[in-house]
C-alpha cells in the first residue's frame, strides 16, 4: 500500500534503548532521568488521585494549571498569556508539535527546520502534506546560519521550527538570533513553532531567549514545553502550548480530536508544584550544571572529545579519536562491545553531513550511572 511515512522506521531512541537492554549497557541514550521526581509532586498526584480528580478535564486544561503555566510565564519572561485564551494542555511536546503543526500546515506547504532536529519534527510535517526544508545548523556551533535561512524562504513557506536550548547539542539561542528572526519573519505570513522544552535547563548565567519575550514573535508563534524536562517525569507526557488567541483556537480544534485532553490527576499536582515551589524550576540549571561539570571533567580523561553544552541535558561527544566509522555502526558498537548507549547524530538529519563522527551522550542520571558510563568510556 502507499505509506504515509515511508521514510520513518522505529525510533532511534527506542531502538538504543532496546540495545541497552539486550546488552546490559549503561544507557546514557535515550533523554530521560533516572532519578526520582520531587517528593512533593508525586504527593499531589496520588492526593489528587484519591480525592477523585480522575475523569476528564476541560478540553484545554484544568483552570489552575493554565493559571499556574500563565503565571510562571510572566515571572519567567515578563508576558502574562491569558489562561483561557492563550494557554493549552497537552499530552506532552510532541503532542502540541504534531496539534501545532496539523492547525496550520496544508498540503503543499513548506515549513523550515534546522537540522539536526528531533525527530518528531519532519514526520508532523509529512501527515499534515507539508514539505520539510532542511536548512543546516553551524557544523561546530549548532548556530543559526541566518543567510542559509534568509535563502531557503519561499512564497511557500508556512513555518519555521526552532528549538533552544538544542537537542541534541545543547547551544542556545542568543538575543542577536532573536533580532535576526524577527527581521526574517517581518512582513511575511511565517508562523512560528518555537521548542523550549529545555528551557530552564540553561548553564552559567545564560538567559533563555523564549520567543515569548518578544510582541513581533509571539503574535505568530507557538510556544511549546514540557513537565516531562522540567520535573524529571518523561513518562508523565504533560506539556502545553502557548499561542496567541486565534493560533490557540485553531490548535484545540486539533487537540480536541487528537487526545481530547490530558491525564487529569498530574494537570492538578504540575498546578500545585509550579506555585508552591518554583525554586525547583529557578534551580533546575545549577542543578544540571553540577551535573555537566562533573561529567565533562570525566570526559576529558577518555578519548572522546567534549562539545560545549550552553544548555539542556545531552553532551555532545567527538569520537574520531576512537574509531572512523560512521555515528551508527560506531553507537551500535560502542553498545553492544563496550556496554555504553549513545545517539547517533545522523537521525536527526534530513541528510547527515559526511564525515561528521558525533555521538549524544544525556547526562540527566546519577552519579553512580555516569561514572559507571565512564568507567567503560575510559577503557575505549
Ligand atoms: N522536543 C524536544 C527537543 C525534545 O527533546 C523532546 C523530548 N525528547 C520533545 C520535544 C518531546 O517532549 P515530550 O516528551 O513532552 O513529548
Ligand atoms: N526526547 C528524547 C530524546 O531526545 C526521546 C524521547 C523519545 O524517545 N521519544 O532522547
Amino acid at each position: 500500500p502507499e505509506t504515509k511515512l515511508p521514510k520513518v522506521g522505529t525510533t532511534i531512541f527506542t531502538v538504543m534503548s532496546q540495545l541497552a537492554l539486550e546488552h546490559g549497557a549503561v544507557n546514557l541514550g535515550q533523554g530521560f532521568p533516572d532519578f526520582d521526581v520531587p517528593a512533593r509532586l508525586v504527593e499531589a498526584l496520588d492526593r489528587a488521585m484519591r480525592e477523585g480528580r480522575n475523569q476528564y478535564s476541560p478540553m484545554t486544561g484544568v483552570p489552575p494549571l493554565r493559571l499556574a503555566i500563565s503565571n510562571k510565564t510572566e515571572r519567567c519572561y515578563g508576558y502574562r498569556p491569558d489562561p483561557d485564551a492563550e494557554v493549552t494542555v497537552t499530552s506532552g511536546a510532541s503532542e502540541a508539535i504534531l496539534d501545532a503543526v496539523h492547525a496550520v500546515v496544508r498540503p503543499g506547504d513548506e515549513v523550515i527546520v534546522l537540522d539536526p532536529c528531533y525527530d518528531c519534527y519532519e514526520p508532523a510535517i509529512d501527515l499534515a502534506g507539508g514539505v520539510a526544508v532542511h536548512v543546516a545548523l553551524d557544523p561546530e556551533t549548532f548556530a543559526p546560519d541566518w543567510a542559509a535561512i534568509r535563502a531557503a524562504v519561499t512564497p511557500r513557506t508556512r513555518m519555521i521550527m526552532t528549538n533552544s536550548p538544542h537537542n541534541p547539542s545543547g547551544a542556545m539561542w542568543t538575543a542577536d538570533d532573536m533580532r535576526q528572526l524577527i527581521a526574517l519573519l517581518d512582513g511575511t505570513g511565517i508562523y512560528l513553532l518555537s521548542d523550549e522544552v529545555y528551557e530552564h535547563i540553561i548553564f552559567d548565567g545564560r538567559r533563555h531567549e523564549s520567543a515569548l519575550r518578544y510582541p513581533e514573535l509571539r503574535e505568530r508563534a507557538f510556544v511549546v514545553s514540557s513537565f516531562g524536562k522540567t520535573y524529571h517525569c518523561t513518562g508523565w507526557k504533560v506539556g502545553y502550548c502557548i499561542a496567541p488567541p486565534a493560533l490557540s483556537a485553531e490548535f484545540r480544534k486539533v487537540h480536541q480530536y487528537n487526545t481530547f485532553c490530558t491525564f487529569t490527576p498530574a494537570q492538578f499536582a504540575f498546578a500545585e508544584m509550579i506555585e508552591a515551589e518554583p525554586e525547583h524550576y529557578e534551580q533546575l540549571g545549577a542543578f544540571y550544571e553540577a551535573k555537566r561539570d562533573r561529567f565533562r571533567e570525566q570526559l576529558l580523561t577518555t578519548k572522546l572529545r567534549p562539545l560545549p553544552v550552553p544548555g539542556g541535558y545531552f553532551q555532545l561527544v567527538d569520537y574520531s579519536a576512537i574509531s572512523d566509522l560512521p555515528d551508527a555502526e560506531f553507537c551500535r558498537w560502542l553498545a553492544i562491545e563496550k556496554g555504553v548507549v549513545a545517539i547517533p547524530l545522523s537521525p536527526f538529519y534530513g541528510v547527515p553531513p559526511a564525515g561528521q563522527r558525533l555521538a549524544r551522550l544525556c547526562f540527566a542520571k546519577n552519579e553512580a550511572t555516569l561514572d559507571a558510563a565512564i568507567a567503560r568510556l575510559q577503557a575505549l
